[in-house]
């Protein structure tokens, strides 16, 4: 609950500021100068479009202009900032988003469309505001609730938590790795709305419910007592799940589950320790790339490594190989121009087609080996061959090691994701090539059911209890208990306790969760038996529809530990 801060699709961030009573001239002068490049642009636009596509384009931007000149909207902006004291880039936007509101709320196509020339010319007088484009959002420095079309995994990795208290996007999708480092960071968050940031403004009051999915604009008084005490709920609950924290993850009926905790950044080992967690399922390495301007070298990688080995204190640690690619890649060659990147040239794929960069990773990993209990974990593999050809490459390096008389574990486990539907029908070739396996539905979700997991037009019909997914989940768990192969399951999925029980009845013992979700998992484990769960899990996997199964699941959980359910 806070202060909106809104970050408009260019990014740019319009707080609600206000100026100086001294300042006022100066910012009215800053105004006019802004008013008076955009429409110097705007007139040489309107020239250029003219001459090459004829006067009826060029018209497009004379309207923009005669727009932008107009005395009534000068002066209400003025008014503005002379009155109210507010700056020139809220008075700016404030002005502007209220005529487009108007346009879009008439009952006509054609002057609904109006409202994007509007923003057009509100975006230019910001760029000429504000100089430059998307403020850094790490700069944040009072408390604010985040409204963006759109945040970065990297962006949302590099807010201040201290003052971030959590945001909303647009755009993107529940799956997305955005939404993973939300979830990493503990930071509420709600995303795939669809536009409504034009209903916003810097300063407003708002709150947002990650639990639901509901971002409440402008609440009043009652809807804020009720989230006020809903808060402090959430905080007696956590408070009461603390005491779980030294307490081992076994069924009412004896069986030990491994709980794990995924990482993306070796601070997360803490909370895993506290509460107990038999190792590290999945560390994300390829967040070391995300905030860091260059490459990084063998030494950035080794030290990170040994620092979680050494924070583990000798639990097993699962370093995963770089999953680079798709929302997640930044500064290697461009997906940008791949037509569909989530089909393209991303994780295991691009670790092998960058072979020195693969190289520096795992001789990182195969010397910090000898810290702790180290495993490497290759993402997405999806056959055969790239698996042997992964661990060719180790064995190579594991040859220039030992030739240079560095030393690591040569017997360190070597497991893969089970991510891609073709390795769950190839299953039981790969029990063959591996030590163990993680099942990532995050993206097993995606490519099963074709739903980009960062697309919000399509994010309903992303979801866990697919009757196909779950067939997968199954499959492979028997196919890896037959060959004696340890298999967890690492997507967000394991982390939701309403999947718990299911999960359980599928067989899984061994579950790898957000940090954040350790306890609750744990309190869901040591209030089951595994009959109990299996029939459950009966029940679930004769039912066809993924809303219903859903409903039975929460039904369930409700029974077994009300107050997980809100
Ligand atoms: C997954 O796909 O489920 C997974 C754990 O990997 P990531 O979310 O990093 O793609
Ligand atoms: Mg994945």
């Amino acid at each position: 609950m806070g202060e909106a801060l809104v970050v408009d699709q260019e990014g740019f961030r319009i707080p609600e500021r206000f100026v100086a009573r001294d300042a006022v001239t100066h910012e009215l002068d800053r105004l006019h100068a802004s008013l008076q490049a955009a429409a110097q642009e705007i007139a040489a636009n309107r020239d250029a479009v003219t001459r090459q596509l004829g006067e009826h384009y060029g018209a497009i931007f004379s309207a923009h202009l005669e727009m932008l000149k107009d005395s009534k909207l000068q002066g209400e902006i003025e008014d503005l900032i002379r009155q109210q004291h507010y700056s020139p880039e809220y008075a700016v936007s404030r002005t502007m988003r209220r005529y487009a509101k108007v346009f879009q709320l008439l009952d006509n196509a054609f002057m609904a469309e109006r409202a994007t020339d509007i923003f057009d010319i509100e975006k230019r007088l910001l760029r000429h505001l504000l100089g430059r484009r998307r403020e850094e959002l790490s700069q944040v420095t009072s408390p604010v609730v985040i409204l963006a079309h759109n945040l970065t995994p990297s962006e949302t990795a590099n807010l201040n938590p201290k003052f971030a208290l959590g945001f909303v996007t647009e755009s993107g999708g529940p799956g997305s790795h955005t939404a993973i480092v939300a979830e990493a960071m503990q930071l509420p968050a709600v995303v795939a709305t669809g536009p409504f940031l034009t209903d916003v403004s810097g300063g407003d009051r708002v709150i947002i419910d990650g639990d639901q999915g509901l971002v409440i604009l402008q609440p009043d008084e009652e809807t804020i007592a009720r989230y006020q005490h809903a808060a402090e709920e959430h905080r007696t609950l956590a408070a009461r799940l603390e005491s779980l924290a030294d307490q081992p993850a076994v069924t009412e009926d004896g069986v030990r589950i491994q709980l794990y905790g995924n990482i993306e950044f070796p601070q997360e080992v803490e909370m895993c320790r506290r509460r107990s967690a038999d190792g590290i399922g999945l560390y994300r390495t390829e967040f070391l790339y995300l905030n860091a301007g260059a490459e990084p070298t063998e030494e950035t990688h080794y030290d990170a490594y040994v620092k979680v080995l050494h924070d583990m204190q000798g639990k097993p640690v699962c370093i995963r190989t770089l999953d680079l690619g798709a929302d997640k890649l930044r500064n290697l060659p461009s997906p940008e121009d791949e037509r569909n990147p989530v089909l393209g040239l991303r994780s295991i794929r691009l670790s092998l087609r960058n072979v020195p960069l693969f190289r520096t990773q795992l001789r990182a990993i195969l010397r910090a080996s000898l810290h702790g209990e180290a495993q490497i974990m290759f993402p997405l593999i999806s056959n055969l061959q790239e698996l042997r050809q992964a661990k060719m490459l180790l064995a190579d390096v594991m040859e220039d090691l030992q030739e240079s008389q560095v030393s690591y574990d040569p017997n360190i486990k070597i497991g893969m994701m089970v991510e891609v539907p073709a390795a769950v029908m190839l299953i039981d070739r790969f029990v063959q090539e591996v030590d163990f396996f993680s099942i990532g539905t995050n993206d097993l979700i995606q490519y099963t059911l074709a739903v980009d997991r960062g697309n919000k037009d399509v994010a309903s019909l992303y979801t866990a209890t697919n009757p196909a997914v779950l067939r997968l989940i199954r499959t492979t768990i028997r196919a890896a208990d037959r060959a004696g192969k340890p298999v967890n399951l690492c997507g967000q999925m394991s982390g939701s306790s309403m999947y718990t029980m299911l999960l359980l009845g599928l067989g899984l013992r061994q579950y790898s969760v957000p940090p954040a979700a350790l306890l609750e998992i744990k309190r869901v484990v040591r209030s089951v038996n595994i009959k109990q769960c299996e029939r459950v899990a009966r029940r679930v996997m004769q039912m066809d529809n993924p809303p219903a199964i859903k409903n039975y699941l929460r039904e369930q959980l409700k029974l077994l530990a009300p107050e997980l359910v809100s």
